[in-house]
């Protein structure tokens, strides 16, 4: 078969535990990687003075698809700091951000979940265009939606739900912004045109958050806008068991970046007890990503099989290390 070249980043926090688990992951399903290092992060940016080096760029553009780990950003302003995955989403069009929610034998969550949700990454509110008037007292935050990227985010997702159960929901408040999210809505519908097998139905965000928490089994590819998209997705990653368990890909044309939803844990970091899942299944992303959908099928198996019967890290009840869990995952593959 063919070597796949993989980025790996592993950030800060505990990035640097659970990305080397995903790798050791990659490396037991038998097929071949050819992996480089790259660095990001605030670490990256004591060092260096920039939390993502040129060099990173070129990797990640040179590499077929890169993991991800964690970058602390510091709750204080630092002069000349910028978040690395916000400055990466932008510096390489990263337009789809894919967020899947999946039951996992862990407890809180949902049986039966299998849903996708699909945040278009690159405008919305995340323009960061601010202002304020009257002396202070007004604020104007611009919210850009547009023809095209609505359009590609939903051409996107059309895809995407062909390939699953081939129904799609799009989230949206057009009710109220009827400009915005209109354009947003007639943009999905063009596109859609092309997948005339996709099953489209329109969803407020607002009721959607209720029928997530009701009846996620109703959905399976959900389509939004970045604000949206960050808080749904937030929502569904809670249906499944949260931050342990949450992967999600930020995916171009020319590159795609897979990470665990949750952050640099500095809280546990060093301990060697975070959990790997996040990123193991991020990996799994990537795979099915690269057109390994069986390999990224075992791998899922496999840490099913382990949440499921043990040994389990200690944010979901258990006493095991990163490695005892990896090693676990590793002996599921077969
Ligand atoms: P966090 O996700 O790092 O941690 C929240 C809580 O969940 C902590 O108690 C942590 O110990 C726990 N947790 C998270 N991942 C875990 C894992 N894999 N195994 C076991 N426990 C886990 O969020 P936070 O504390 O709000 O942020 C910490 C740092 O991470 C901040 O600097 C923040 O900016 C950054 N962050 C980065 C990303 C990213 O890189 N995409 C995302 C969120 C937060
Ligand atoms: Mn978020």
């Amino acid at each position: 078969g063919q070597t796949y070249r993989i980025c790996l980043i592993e950030g800060d926090g505990i990035g640097h535990e659970v990305v080397p688990a995903a790798r050791r992951v990659l490396e037991a399903t038998g097929l071949k990687f050819e992996f480089t290092e790259a660095e990001a992060g605030w670490e990256t940016f004591e060092k260096y003075g920039t939390s993502v080096p040129e060099e990173t760029v070129e990797k990640i553009r040179a590499a077929d698809a890169t993991l991800f780990g964690a970058a602390t950003s510091p709750t204080r302003k630092v002069e000349g700091f910028f978040g690395a995955i916000r400055y990466l989403r932008k510096r390489l069009d990263l337009f789809a951000n894919v967020r899947p929610a999946k039951y996992h034998p862990v407890p809180g969550a949902i049986q039966g979940t299998d849903l996708v949700v699909v945040r278009e990454n690159t405008e919305g509110l995340y323009v960061e265009q601010e202002r304020r008037y009257a002396r202070g007292r007004i604020a104007i935050a611009d919210r850009v939606i547009t023809y095209d990227a609505s359009y590609r985010i939903a051409e996107y997702a059309l895809k995407l739900a062909q390939r699953r159960r081939g129904k799609l929901a799009l989230v949206h408040k057009a009710n109220v912004l009827p400009l915005s999210d209109g354009l947003f809505l007639e943009a999905a519908y063009d596109a859609a045109k092309h997948y005339p097998d996709v099953e489209i139905s329109e969803v407020i965000v607002d009721a959607c958050a209720m029928r997530l928490v009701r009846r996620p089994q109703d959905f399976d590819v959900l389509v939004m806008e970045n604000l949206f998209g960050d808080i749904i997705s937030d929502l569904t990653a809670g249906l499944v068991g949260g931050l342990g368990i949450a992967p999600s890909g930020n995916i171009g044309e020319e590159a795609a970046i897979f990470e665990p939803v949750h952050g640099s844990a500095p809280d546990i970091a060093g301990k060697g007890i975070a959990n790997p899942t996040a990123t193991i299944l991020s990996a799994a992303m990537m795979l099915e990503h690269l057109g390994e959908k069986e390999a990224a099928e075992r791998i899922e198996r496999a840490v099913d099989r382990v949440l499921a019967e043990g040994p389990r890290t200690p944010d979901l009840g258990g006493d095991a290390t990163t490695e005892a869990f990896t090693d676990a995952v590793i002996r599921a593959l077969g």
